[in-house]
């Protein structure tokens, strides 16, 4: 017998620390984590001890004997990924040492800005530093926090959420304070809060889209995945978008994880969302949505694509839509154009090959389309298609795998084009800002004026607006770790100080604080009491503050 890890893993790695075999791989400090779409359990070594179970904030680990049938495809994966010893380690826990703060025992104040995980990973790995003293103040722009676990993660991953809940001890820190519904530049300026900190944590994700730049982009009816997945996660400053959902095709351009989300909230059966936190008014806009296809457009072949394989997974298990691969190039294996791929990614791909053999046909269906780059949104008021050229992969001298379009083009009526091909970070006042890739300039999370620049002194960074939109929730952690770790260093060699002893919170005013996010937490859950849902969301900044007692 052995545990299993399954679909919902988010790469926290917080299960590896505490196995006592050190069976869960890839370890943060093994080459393939950086990469990873989840984590694997190693069946022939694992001990059947139950710790990683306890240790699992996302409820994805599972005793073999109790893996859900329709997820036994993991128990094929975790073995998989250590095939014929295809993966090396020493069987000594590989826990790390518990930091210490070591020259300087503080006072240290650190100001985080942005309350998304990466913000709170932050936050709990400086209050866990033994003998520092130690206080954190949290701002977030918005009357409650969360950041990508509110309004990022799809309402139909419930268990991903439940990583909040790993946050809860951080919030109840006496040395934490939370400061919701304060905008830094609007409340207080970047040059005022790095004076009354000795260190400042910017964790601001990403919350701008990439462009594709290409005619048409603007048409009603072509959106961002970033706005529709804002909308129906109940953003305030989404909740007023207006989607079309009366036309019966969709066309997504990517196949990363976002794109695989907005397909399947397009097509999941309502009755399913409902039982979900997703906000009412996407609910009842769902409810009457006409749209029965969605297809799925990336630019190179299957072994490439960015979508991870639990996420195929879940896309596979919508109830009334098949799953078939539209590029006719790439059926009737996949598998054929991964010649060279590792051995995930062929097992990723075999589950495209099963999704497509599947015989059942249903009312709906998703096309997943390789070896397509969009052309041009067709339309003149709005979307009625799209052109997509055709390609062809070169690999570079580096190794990396590139679509070059060729002279063939084809056209998909549609009327609604979501463009999914990632998030970029957005400029604030008075912090450096690397236009070209969207993201704070760093190095290892110390801020620096320019990339090669000298290091902006005090000023740190994690998360998407760190080093771009990647990996999964839990990636975040490893992310955070380093950044604390630099931020601990230059504290104990001297170099943070802080030139104001204000204290924020007497200049502050319409501050939502950790009692106010519970009357408002606690509000959103009874809410949810009444129609057995998690909780209903409150979807603008007025009601927030008013269930929060302002
Ligand atoms: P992503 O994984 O980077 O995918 C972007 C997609 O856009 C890729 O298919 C990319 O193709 C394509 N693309 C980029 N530029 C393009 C262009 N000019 N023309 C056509 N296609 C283009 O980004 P994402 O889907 O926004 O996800 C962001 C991060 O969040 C990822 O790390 C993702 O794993 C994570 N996430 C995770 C989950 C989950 O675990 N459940 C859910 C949602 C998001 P190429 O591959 O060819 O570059």
């Amino acid at each position: 017998m052995a545990y299993v890890i399954a679909q919902n893993c988010c790469n926290e790695a917080s299960c590896i620390p505490v196995c006592p075999v050190n069976c869960i791989h890839p370890t943060p400090d093994e080459p393939d984590f950086a990469t990873a779409e989840m984590l694997y359990i190693d069946p022939d070594s694992c001990i059947d001890c139950g710790a990683c179970f306890d240790a699992c904030p996302v409820s994805a680990i599972h005793p073999d004997y109790e893996l859900p049938a329709e997820q036994s495809i993991f128990g094929e994966w975790n073995a998989r990924y250590f095939d014929g010893g295809a993966v090396t380690y020493s069987a000594v826990s590989s826990s790390p040492p518990r930091r210490s703060a070591d020259a300087a025992d503080g006072p240290l104040a650190v100001a985080i800005v942005g309350s998304g995980p990466s913000g709170f990973y932050a936050a709990t790995e400086l209050l866990g530093v033994r003998s520092l003293d130690v206080s954190v103040d949290m701002f977030e722009r918005l009357p409650v926090p969360g950041g990508l676990v509110r309004f990022g993660v799809a309402p139909d991953h419930q268990d991903t959420k439940g990583v909040f809940k790993s946050f809860a001890s951080t919030l109840a820190h006496k040395n934490f304070r939370f400061f919701g519904n304060i905008e830094i530049g609007r409340d207080i300026s970047h040059k005022e809060l790095a004076a009354r900190y000795h260190a400042v944590i910017y964790a601001v994700g990403a919350s701008s889209d990439r462009r594709l730049n290409i005619p048409g982009e603007d048409l009603a009816g072509s959106h961002s995945a970033t706005e529709f997945v804002a909308w129906y996660n109940g953003h305030p400053e989404h909740r007023d978008a207006d989607f079309d959902l009366g036309v019966e095709r969709a066309v997504i351009i990517g196949n990363g994880n976002v794109a695989m989300d907005v397909a399947r909230i397009l097509l999941s059966d309502v009755d399913r969302l409902r039982t979900t936190d997703i906000a009412d008014h996407a609910l009842e806009r769902l409810t009457t949505s006409k749209v029965r296809e969605v297809v799925l457009v990336g630019r190179r072949g299957p072994s490439e694509a960015a979508f991870s394989g639990p996420e195929l997974f879940g896309l596979g298990r919508l109830e009334d839509a098949s799953v078939r691969i539209a590029s006719p190039e790439h059926y009737p294996s996949a598998i054929q154009s991964g010649a060279g791929s590792g051995r995930m990614t062929e097992a990723k791909l075999r589950l495209l090959d099963d999704l497509h053999a599947r015989p059942e046909e249903h009312d709906k269906v998703v096309r997943m389309s390789f070896l397509r780059s969009p052309l041009e949104i067709l339309g003149t008021d709005c979307v009625t298609g799209i052109r997509l050229s055709h390609n062809a992969l070169v690999t570079d001298d580096n190794g990396s795998v590139r679509a070059v379009a060729s002279d063939e083009v084809e056209e998909i009526e549609c009327g609604l084009v979501f463009r999914a091909v990632g998030y970029r970070g957005v400029p604030m006042d008075s912090v450096p800002f690397d236009d070209e890739r969207g993201v704070l300039p760093n190095v290892g999370g110390r801020i620096v004026e320019s990339a090669g620049g000298p290091v902006r002194t005090g000023l740190y960074t994690v998360g998407w607006v760190k080093r771009g939109p990647s990996g999964v929730i839990g990636s975040n952690k490893v992310c955070a770790d380093e950044t604390v770790e630099a931020l601990l260093a230059d504290f104990a060699a001297g170099r943070l100080t802080r030139t104001s002893e204000v204290d924020v919170a007497d200049e502050l005013s319409g501050v939502v604080d950790k009692a106010g996010w519970r009357a408002i937490d606690t509000h959103e859950r009874n809410l949810g009491k009444e129609s057995s849902r998690p909780r209903v969301k409150l979807t603008s900044v007025e009601e927030m503050l008013a269930a929060g007692g302002l």
